[in-house]
Order: C-alpha cells, then structure tokens, then sequence
C-alpha cells in the first residue's frame, strides 16, 4: 500500500512530542503527505517544490524534510479496493511520524460514505482545526479594507453536530428517540416533538472545549496575540454552546490568570489598560461576530468557537480577505497535526494543471511553523506575496484582476520557486 521506506526514509529522525502538544522536531523529519484526488496531485506537484526549495535556501541542507507518501481517497482505492478509501495504515503512518499534509478528498455524495476528512479528524483526535486568515498583498477582496482582518480560528473539530449522531425522520431509530425525548417534555410540561421529525444530536464537552480553548490561549500568548474572543450561541443553546463560553473563560481563570483578563475586568477595574504580558478573553454571539469581522476586524485575533461556527465563519472570513484559494487549514491533536487545503477537489478542473495552488502551499506555510522552520515559512510568504503583485496567478485570480498574466499552476509554483531563488541570492 505505501512505498517500502527509501534510504533517505530510513535515515530520518522521528518528531517527538512535549507534554503541552507541541512538536519537538529533528533536523530531518518524516513528513507524511497524501496527494489527494482531483486537483491534488496538480497542487501537490506545484506545492512540494516550493517547501523543499524554502527549506534548502533557508537551512543550507542542515535541515531537510523526507517525505513519506500515504494513500487516501480514490488512490487508496484504485491500488487496494473500493472499500479501502482510508487504509489503517495510512491513519498508523499519520500518527507515528506526528505531522502530514494532504490535499483534498472526494465524498461522494448521497452514497453514505462519511467524509474521509472528518474520519481522519476524529480518528486521530485531532481536535483543534486552525485556520489563520489574513490578506495577501494584490490579491482581489470584496471588502475595501480587507488587510484589516487578520485572525487565527480556532473551531473545535470532533463534536457538536459534526459528531455524526442523527437518525432519519420516520425510521425506527428516529422513533424511538423521540419517544424518549417526548416523555422528559411532557413530564416538564413543555410542547413535544413531531414524530415524523428527523433528530440530530449536539454533543458538547467540557473536556473538548476546555482543551480547544487552553490550544487558542497558548497560540496566542507564543505568539503576541493580543485577545481570544470565545464565539457561541450561548443566547439561545445554553446548555451547549453556553457552556463552551462557560468553560472557556474557566481556563482562562484557572490555567492562565496572570496572562490573561477578561474585557469586563478592563473597563471595571483596570481602566482599559491591559496589563503587560496579558491577552483579552472576549466572548461574542455568533450572528454579531459576522457583522463584527466585516464591520471592526482589526478588534479580533484569535478566535475559539464550536464546530459549526467556526466552519461557517472560516469561509465567511476567508471570503472577505479574498476567497479559498488562498486560505490555509490545520488539525492539531496533542500528538497529531494534519495540514491541509481548506477546498474540495474541484473535479471539473483534475488534471489540467490549472487552479490556484496557494491554500496547500499556505497550509505548507503553518506546518512549517509549527514545526518551528519559522525562516523557510517566511520566506514562502514573501514569495508567493511577490508572485501576486507582479501579476503572475492562476485563473481564479486573473479573472478578478486587470492586467493579470494567467499562468498554469505549475507555472505559479515555478514563479514562487524562482522568487524563493532571488531572495535567497540578495536580489
Ligand atoms: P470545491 O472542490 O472546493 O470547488 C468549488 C469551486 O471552488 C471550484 O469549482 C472552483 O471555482 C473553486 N476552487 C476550489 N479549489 C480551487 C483552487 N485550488 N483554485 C481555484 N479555484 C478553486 O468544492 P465542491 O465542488 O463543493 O467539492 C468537490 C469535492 O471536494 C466534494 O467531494 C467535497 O466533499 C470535497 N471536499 C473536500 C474537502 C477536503 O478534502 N478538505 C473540502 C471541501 C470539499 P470555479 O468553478 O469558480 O472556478
């Protein structure tokens, strides 16, 4: 199924993990990807040699990744079956050598098949899906200030309705569970449920959003920051998403109390100024948050929110800043990371060597910090920033801009590479 390990393979030295879940990386990784189906072996093939060449420039060959291909999806498939979309030990790999990228993964629709993308989260209990979401010099946005936003989100990835617990209206199961439900609300007098209705369950933890919320106040304080803001629907699920804001400020309290402060201790008893060192913990309604990062991004930085709010704000977010194109993801566990392309596999497109290879390479972008490869992340940020204000981008950009030379993907890799070159000679 996987390659047998090659000699660079065998010599490579294994990612450690510290006790707060960050990686402890050697000089030689293995790095796990999977290049995923449609568009993904296209932006792969662009993305691949722009870490490597970032890396070279950067470290001189005193560092370097060794990559250590995976099967998913249709590939996986192809090789081994139709019911063999996600190898055990393609999650095995993922979870030995600690952090893998990968592209995007077709679900088919209608066939049941559960997405392979939230198996792969849940499987490996990567909990914490971070999507930074910031403005690209040159990139075309709707909004007239979009360099304003600049946010990391945090959206908890393994329960809330993602969790999958939900029973078809009219089935027997569906039945029986609002049979349940309806005896506790006749009991406590309130209006019951239509039988015929379809259930879906929202499962939320203090466990899960306690560990989210320590995730987004750590990433926040490492990295100057300057607030967490907790996003929920606390007004009306109060049980639930109430809670998660509940529990949320419970970590800030307990596990960081000289580093943080909460906007109400601000203005009642600090006078608005924040104490050095120390970040703000807000909280927001989740409909207002939408109007707050369109209307005053700039007072947003990190976010933590659920699982379904953080997806719908992701890619309202993104949007403002300029689309998905452009928009990087992670999924990091404790002992885990997974990076990926924030879009689908763009059938239509597979192949032709045409779309917008930025989200991998951006993804790329976050691995490489969170490995602590700070340097070869900068420098693919200023490259691929230099490629889109000379003009040279893929379709999905040229159509949104004047004066734009539209270049095949590989050829934007190759614009990238070539900038990553000139940098590292001076010029
Ligand atoms: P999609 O693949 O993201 O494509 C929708 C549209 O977005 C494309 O037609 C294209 O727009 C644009 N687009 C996507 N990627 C682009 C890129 N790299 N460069 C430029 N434009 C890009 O969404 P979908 O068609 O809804 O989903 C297709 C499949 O992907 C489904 O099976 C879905 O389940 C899967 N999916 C996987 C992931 C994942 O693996 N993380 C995420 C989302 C969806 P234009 O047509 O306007 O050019």
């Amino acid at each position: 199924m996987v390659k047998d390990m090659s000699e660079n393979e065998r010599s490579a030295q294994t990612i450690e993990w510290d006790i707060d879940g960050r990686p402890v990386v050697p000089d030689k990784p293995i790095i796990s990807f999977i290049e995923g189906d449609g568009i993904g072996p296209d932006i792969w093939a662009a993305a691949r040699p722009v870490f490597d060449a970032a890396v070279r420039h950067t470290y001189g060959g005193k560092r370097r990744i060794i990559w250590h291909e995976l099967l998913a999806g249709e590939k996986a498939q192809k090789l081994h079956g139709p019911d063999t979309r996600l190898p055990e030990r393609t999650l095995e790999d993922i979870a030995r050598y600690g952090i893998a990228i990968k592209g995007p993964l077709t679900t088919p629709v209608g066939s049941g098949f559960r997405s392979l993308n939230v198996a792969l989260r849940q499987k490996l209990d990567l909990y914490a899906c971070v999507r930074p979401i910031r403005y690209f010099q040159g990139v075309p946005a709707p909004v007239v200030h979009p360099e304003r936003l600049n946010v990391v989100i945090f959206r908890e990835n393994t329960e809330d309705v993602y969790a999958g617990v939900e029973w078809e209206a009219g089935s027997q199961d569906a039945q029986e569970v609002l049979n349940f439900i309806n005896k506790k609300l006749k009991d406590s007098g309130s209006p019951t449920i239509s039988l015929k209705s379809a259930v879906g369950i929202k499962p939320m933890s203090e466990f899960n959003s306690r560990r989210l919320m320590r995730r987004a106040i750590q990433y926040a304080l490492e990295t100057g920051r300057k607030s967490v803001t907790l996003v929920h629907k606390g007004n009306i699920m109060k049980y639930t998403e109430g809670a998660f804001r509940d529990w949320g400020y419970r970590v800030a309290l307990e596990e960081f109390p000289e580093q943080t402060v909460t906007e109400t201790e601000l203005s009642e008893r600090l006078n608005g100024q924040i104490p050095s060192g120390c970040i703000v913990i807000k909280d927001r309604i989740a409909d207002a948050m939408f109007q707050q990062l369109i209307l005053r991004p700039e007072e947003y930085s990190v976010i933590a929110t659920p699982n379904l709010n953080g997806d719908y704000l992701s890619d309202a977010a993104s949007a403002q800043v300029g689309g998905l194109g452009m928009a990087p993801g992670a999924n990091i566990g404790d002992r885990c990371a997974l990076f990926e392309a924030t879009h689908g596999t763009a059938p239509k497109y597979a192949g032709l060597d045409k779309v917008n290879p930025s989200s991998l390479i951006l993804s790329g972008v976050e691995m490489l910090k969170f490995m602590g490869w700070i340097e070869a992340a900068e420098l693919i940020v200023s490259a691929v920033t230099k490629a889109i204000t000379q003009g040279i981008v893929t379709y999905d950009l040229a159509r949104q801009m004047e004066d734009a030379q539209e270049v095949k993907c590989s050829k934007f890799g190759a614009a990238i590479r070539k900038n990553i070159d000139k940098a590292a000679h001076g010029n």
